[in-house]
């Protein structure tokens, strides 16, 4: 028997893994695994049942300005038993918090640190969703410091003509015209920098006033629900603000960047004399947190676990985590997580518990 050529066995096997591919996807499985895709788009899946009663809070983007194709612009969803809220909404994020198979038409308010467009450029896909999801009557309520107005206006125009054909297209049931748009819920600083922006018997959602400076006004979040607490940082340097907010707080979700890394970037950028990137590598590192120093006030505050979002630079692997966080486990006797989209951590009311789960 004549012994074929090495290089036509290969080329045989090459085109039988092909036909088998072909065969594969385009038959039977094929259709399977598109079917499981549109069940899982389509589940009205409640992450909030099955969850004991308690504040619930979920990484729906820890990225930045900085492009990551893994990463949303930030956004924290927190779940008060029943009452979703949204604080940020960051370039992607609608379409992370779909993934994390939360109903946007469950979305109660977003609540904005600041406006800088990393921090709500998700905003108007988030209102779109939540309109047709819900067929909400409503607007989707914008809280945030003076200037929500401003955003909240010029979002709502963007999409006006978006929502003109939605209307002649689905019909007023559908999308009822009453529930386009945005509405700014604008609050002012009280006695402190603070001001309690929502005070009902179970759940207080509380704004203070950050350093992010030239940003004014920038605000961080705590939320008390039942006995658990939650403070989001947003953008800041690092601040005694954040410091007396996280008091014995639970879970504190801080910005951080990592002003090794990004010196890094700077050089680089102005070794292929890109000026203008070194420059802002160099402007950014006066207005964020440095990973240690977030350690040091959640050390001070008696926070229980350190979570970090808005992560500058973008981590490519999670085995960059450590060189992220530089000192700052040393710094803080508590856990620490670089935090991922997907993320969600949980405080049943009634327990000191926090559990962790994280589904990409
Ligand atoms: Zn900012
Ligand atoms: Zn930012």
């Amino acid at each position: 028997m004549t012994r074929l050529p090495r290089r036509l066995w290969f080329t045989i096997l090459g085109l039988s893994a092909t036909a088998l591919l072909i065969w594969v996807f385009s038959g039977a499985l094929a259709e399977r695994l598109i079917f499981r895709v549109i069940e899982r788009a389509a589940s009205t899946a409640d992450p909030a049942q099955g969850l004991p009663d308690g504040l619930h809070v979920g990484l729906c983007g820890t990225g930045s300005p900085m492009t990551d194709p893994r990463h949303s612009g930030p956004c924290t969803a927190v779940l008060a038993g029943h009452r979703l809220f949204i604080v940020d909404a960051g370039p992607g994020s609608a379409a992370t918090l779909n993934r994390m198979l939360l109903n946007p038409g469950r979305v109660e308010a977003v609540l904005l640190t600041h406006f800088h467009g990393d921090h709500m450029g998700g905003l108007g896909d988030l209102a779109l969703q939540r309109w047709v999801a819900a067929s909400a009557e409503s607007p989707l309520e914008v809280h945030g410091p003076i200037g929500v107005k401003t955003v909240v206006e010029g979002i709502t125009l963007a999409y006006s003509t978006d929502n003109d054909y939605r209307i002649a297209h689905h019909g007023e049931r559908i999308v009822p015209s009453g529930g386009r748009g945005l509405s700014a819920k604008e609050f002012l600083m009280g006695q402190g920098d603070r001001t309690v922006i929502i005070d009902s018997p179970s759940l207080k959602v509380t704004a203070f006033l950050v350093d992010h400076g030239p940003v004014k006004p920038a605000v961080g979040y705590r939320f008390d629900y039942k006995g658990r607490s939650v403070v989001i940082s947003g953008d800041t340097r690092a601040s005694a603000a954040v410091e007396r907010e996280s008091k014995n707080v639970d879970l504190l979700i801080h910005e951080g960047l990592s002003p090794r890394l990004v010196a890094l970037m700077e050089s680089g950028f102005a070794r292929h004399a890109r000026t203008a990137y070194a420059q802002v590598m160099a402007d950014i590192r006066n207005y964020h947190t440095s990973p240690e120093d977030a350690a040091e006030i959640a050390q001070r505050a008696g926070v229980r676990m350190l979570v970090f979002n808005h992560i500058v630079p973008p981590l490519p692997s999670r085995m960059l985590d450590v060189r992220f966080l530089g000192d700052a486990s040393a710094r803080f006797d508590g856990p620490i997580r670089v935090g991922v989209d997907g993320d969600w951590f949980s405080l049943p009311a009634g327990t000191t518990s926090i559990e962790v789960d994280s589904r990409p």
